[in-house]
């Protein structure tokens, strides 16, 4: 093997988005500098580098969605767009020195638990390495779903996904498709269709929609949070209180969420006058239970004449028709999917070999549970940002982000205290307890109960991405870890067993 590959870490970060470029400040700021960033792309970035379609930008606030200890007093609009929030992780790539760290194009291919030798087996598209300590924080939202679409494959024109533009496509003067309705969907519609000949939107359910209030902020404004850095955290204070009240009603009053769909009807019927096509544009469940989403100028692109909403979903394609579930037909020059992410099914969790020989998605395959979000039981020293139930509905995934870092800063603290070889293992008992909380609290939510089918939920209907609670509780319960939690491992006595077995690779399709 040579010299690179034998190469071994104690901290071995997967992804380069917020949560990995995160976790690397986290693990500097804890004076540790043994460590990699492996990225499967040549930039960091994450969501922020892959979404690149028009009118792509954050839905939360950028004063709220950006690190706490690396505040932009320059943000130039309430929700600033991709270019700028890429730019934003650029700088904090080399503002915090992570560019030594970063191993790009070296996708994590598979990883096995070594039990003699308490560590990680890595094997990466540029080689292999061992960790006494992974961190995945490969996204929640990072690896495309296209629906197996019957007769996709004859469709002549351009296909594509949202999280993957294709810029070399131009659609002016097209007809264009554009399957979904969810928070992309809503950004590119009105992006596309001044431009397009014909745009035909194929919707399986319409989206609650509420005005967004965007605005540039202005040079003034700047220049008052860089002078004086606690308006700065003011107005990041701001943001994220009135969030946290909103909480309640997600997750235990969901029937005083009816004002807020009062306030998205009377925004739909300012901007849609048609009164058909005013009803196919109203949801029938509670708000709050697929996603918010927010824009001003969704609803008028709908209502242009060269858009059609088709009110069921895609069906079937014949070369250049598409056809919906209800039989309509419309044809089309390219088709844009808008639909989603594989969030419940994890691909990392199908590379990652445990301690018992058996994979993360192999034990998750009844739906993903972890401790705290980070651990999960039989697979030591491996922590997920972004893991199980710690998604939200209405604030910022930064906040969960930087609470996750200070579980995992806590984590390494306590494997230095109990000092020598160790790893720690979340006990069965802890996760079971864990998880049977937040399953019981689920029942009282929008999402449970809200009468939609989301994202949120897996195959068998249970939530397992949202976090049925505020930030500040989440916060708290991961402030520190909890050691009556673990098994504590160290090495076996005796001499060491086969370790020839190479990690079990699994490579996406
Ligand atoms: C269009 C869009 C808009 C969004 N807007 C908001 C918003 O306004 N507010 C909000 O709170 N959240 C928003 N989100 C959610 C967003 O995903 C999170 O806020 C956050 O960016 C996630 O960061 P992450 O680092 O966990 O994941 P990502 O940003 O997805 O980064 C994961 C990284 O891991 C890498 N990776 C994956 N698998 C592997 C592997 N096997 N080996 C090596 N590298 C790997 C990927 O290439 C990627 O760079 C949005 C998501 C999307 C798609």
């Amino acid at each position: 093997m040579a010299e690179r590959e034998r190469r071994h870490v104690r901290v071995a970060v997967i992804g380069s988005g917020f949560g990995g470029l995160g976790a690397a400040v986290r693990l500097r700021r804890e004076g540790i500098t043994d460590f990699v960033i492996l990225e499967r792309a040549g930039a960091v970035g994450g969501t922020w580098r892959d979404n690149t379609y028009p009118g792509c930008a954050c839905d939360v606030p950028s004063h709220l969605y950006s690190f706490s200890f690396a505040p932009n007093p320059e943000w130039p609009r309430n929700f600033s767009g991709q270019p700028h929030i890429r730019a934003y992780l650029e700088r904090i790539a080399d503002t915090f020195g992570l560019r030594e760290h970063l191993r790009f194009h070296a996708e994590v291919l598979g990883m096995r638990w070594d039990a003699q030798a308490l560590h990680w087996e890595v094997e990466t598209a540029d080689g292999q390495l061992t960790a006494d300590v992974v961190v995945s924080a490969t996204g929640p939202l990072s690896d495309p779903k296209i629906p197996a679409i019957p007769g996709l494959d004859t469709f002549p024109g351009t296909v594509a996904h949202s999280a993957r533009w294709d810029h070399d496509t131009d659609l002016r003067g097209k007809r264009v498709a554009m399957i979904g309705t969810g928070a992309s969907a809503i950004q590119i519609v009105p992006a596309l269709q001044p431009d397009v000949a014909r745009l035909t939107l194929f919707q399986r359910t319409p989206p609650w929609v509420l005005p967004r209030a965007d605005r540039r902020i202005t040079a003034a404004e700047q220049w008052l949070h860089s002078t004086f850095p606690a308006t700065r955290a003011a107005r990041r204070g701001l943001l994220w209180g009135i969030r946290e009240m909103q909480v309640s009603a997600f997750t235990k009053r969901p029937d005083q969420l009816g004002l807020v769909e009062f306030l998205a009807r009377k925004h739909l019927k300012k901007a849609v006058k048609d009164p058909g096509l005013r009803a196919a544009l109203t949801p029938g469940y509670r708000i709050g239970c697929k996603r918010i989403l927010l824009s001003n100028t969704y609803y008028p692109a709908l209502a242009r004449p060269n858009v059609d909403v088709v009110t069921a979903g895609l069906k079937e394609v014949r070369g250049s028709t598409l056809v919906a579930a209800d039989g309509t037909e419309a044809e089309a020059d390219a088709i844009v999917f808008g639909t989603g992410f594989h969030v419940t099914d994890m691909p990392i969790a199908r590379r990652v070999t445990g301690a018992h020989g058996t994979t993360l998605a192999e034990e998750w395959k009844d739906g993903m549970a972890a401790l705290r979000g980070a651990t999960a039981a039989g697979f030591p020293n491996f922590l997920t940002i972004i893991g199980p139930n710690t998604g939200l509905g209405n604030s910022s995934m930064i906040l969960m982000i930087e609470a996750q870092l200070n579980y995992l800063a806590d984590y390494l603290r306590q494997l230095d205290v109990l000092g020598g070889k160790i790893a720690l293992d979340a006990r069965p008992s802890a996760v079971q307890q864990w998880n049977h909380t937040i399953q019981e609290r689920m029942t009282r939510t929008v999402w449970s109960r809200g009468g939609c089918d989301s994202w949120y939920l897996d195959a068998n209907g249970r939530n397992t991405t949202v976090w049925p609670g505020t930030t500040s509780g989440f916060k708290k319960a991961t402030l520190q870890v909890d050691l009556a939690e673990y098994e504590v491992l160290r090495p076996p006595a005796g001499p060491p067993a086969d370790r020839t077995a190479p990690p079990r690779t699994e490579v996406a399709a």
